[in-house]
């Protein structure tokens, strides 16, 4: 399981979190899958910001949450 700090993996450039095309820096809070693809094996680790965005598409759905290191 996801459970070391992970980095944001968004990397879109419209992006509300604003780092354009650079790649997200935030560390990762939550984990999300698109849901256009049949593999579901497609799943990305994003921060809040990112990951909200992404569920707004519509093409993404929440898998879970990271849990943080103690
Ligand atoms: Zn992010
Ligand atoms: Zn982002």
């Amino acid at each position: 399981m996801l459970t070391n700090a992970i980095g944001c993996e968004c990397s879109d450039p419209t992006c509300p979190g604003g780092h354009l095309d650079q790649g997200c820096t935030m560390r990762a809070t939550h984990v999300i899958r698109r849901i256009d693809m049949d593999d579901g094996e497609t799943r990305f680790a994003m921060c809040y910001t990112c990951a909200n965005d992404a569920l707004d598409s519509g093409i993404f759905a929440l898998v879970g949450g990271i849990t943080k290191p103690a």
